[in-house]
């Protein structure tokens, strides 16, 4: 197969996109365009909620609810047991998180792009246990320091996260090595893939991960409100449920309950089962696709555009890494990053500000307070792009 859609098969994918012909949008990195069979799917189950009642529509689906955890699976090479469903990216590193056990001076190791969420999770963990945050360097080009996380870890270690694709621009953290390290010295590893889900070749047995975190709404292109947690088989009975109930665990008698022996016991009961399965939808859409397509349409977009903003005399591009990302970022001279966004908008061109309260460590590290955010997907185009340039040209 080639590496790259053709021209017909672009066009495909932008008539099944209907959002294409109303916006340009560089937004996915925020909240992408659904697919046209992620909306019907979606909505067919919601209107059979509507004629049918909640708990019968359930089971009427049930083999289709069943294979979303399949279709996610495949899309990380994990097993349908090791997926949780859950509401965001958030949520599921927070179950990870405190599934595990901390006291007084155990060490946790992170990356200097963390996301600002996980890391106040962090801070309530040092406020409350008494833990210890050890902020692992990163290198000039921006990527973790490999080198200074192994010499980082002793035996006060618990833990190390990590965030593959930051929020903040276009670096892509060597997450496979991460886990290479952290499974050599035998400490449990989370990863936060929230924006490389969807975007990059997620293998769970690569990166060797204890746990992973991602979001539906963003690059896989599902519905907002859905995300999932993978947790790997072997951690799993020693994983703690926070927040066990009649789905995750099984009240066995008035004194004992039995928590479930798959990934569910860090499901909740109650969740969008049509969110579900729009999720599910996404992540076979992008199995039919092929995420390693997907990845090199992306990295073709997103080079074509540092490139072109890159000439354009009032820009200054302010992404990271050796290997980027589809999250573009830049500063214009003399311009707000919101009044360019603003500027933008009014032409129906959807941009993001990414701002220092998201990843506060980096930002401030490098003097910058938010920078403008285009995150490319596959379905872009030359034109679109483009057009953005030429926007951005006239605003200086
Ligand atoms: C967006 C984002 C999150 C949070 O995802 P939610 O689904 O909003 O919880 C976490 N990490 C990174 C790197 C993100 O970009």
């Amino acid at each position: 197969m080639n590496k790259h859609f053709s021209k017909e098969e672009l066009e495909e994918i932008r008539r099944k996109t209907p959002g294409t012909s109303a916006v340009i949008h560089f937004n996915n990195a925020g909240s992408s365009l659904m697919p046209t069979s992620v909306f019907e799917a979606v909505n067919d189950y919601l209107r059979d909620e509507l004629y049918l009642g909640g708990y019968e529509t359930a089971a009427k689906w049930e083999k289709r609810l069943a294979s979303c955890y399949d279709a996610i699976a495949d899309l990380i090479n994990a097993d349908r047991d090791e997926i949780a469903m859950v509401e965001s990216a958030t949520a599921a590193w927070y179950k990870a998180f405190h599934s595990m056990t901390f006291e007084q001076g155990d060490k946790i190791l992170c990356c200097e792009s963390e996301y600002g969420s996980n890391f106040i999770g962090l801070l309530q963990a040092q406020k409350q246990k008494g833990i210890e945050i050890g902020i692992v360097p990163s290198t000039e080009t921006g990527e973790v320091d490999l080198g200074a996380l192994e010499q980082m870890i002793d035996h006060k270690v618990k833990l190390i996260i990590l965030t593959h694709i930051p929020t903040n621009g276009g670096l892509v953290n060597p997450a496979e090595e991460v886990g290479k390290i952290a499974e050599k010295h035998g400490v449990p590893y989370l990863l936060d893939a929230c924006q490389a889900v969807g975007q990059y070749p997620v293998d769970v047995k690569k990166l060797k991960c204890t746990f992973l975190a991602a979001t539906g709404r963003k690059y896989m292109r599902a519905p907002r409100g859905t995300g999932f947690l993978y947790i790997n088989k072997d951690q799993i009975t020693r994983a703690e449920s926070v927040f066990p109930d009649m789905l995750g665990g099984d009240w066995t008698s008035i004194f004992e309950y039995q928590a479930r022996a798959t990934a569910k016991k860090f499901e909740n009961f109650e969740y969008s089962r049509a969110g579900l399965i729009g999720l599910g939808e996404a992540a076979r859409y992008i199995n039919e696709l092929g995420i390693g397509r997907i990845w090199a349409q992306v990295q073709t977009n997103a080079s074509y555009l540092r490139e072109q903003l890159g000439g354009i005399e009032h820009v200054q591009l302010t992404d990271q890494g050796l290997l980027k990302s589809g999250l573009v970022t830049f500063l214009v001279k003399d311009k707000g990053s919101y009044e360019v966004q603003g500027y933008l908008r009014n032409s129906q061109i959807n941009v993001s500000v990414s701002g220092i309260w998201s990843t506060r460590i980096d930002m401030e590290k490098r003097g910058l307070e938010d920078l403008i955010r285009v995150s490319v997907h596959y379905f872009n185009t030359v034109e679109e792009m483009d057009l953005l340039v030429k926007r951005v040209q006239s605003i200086g």
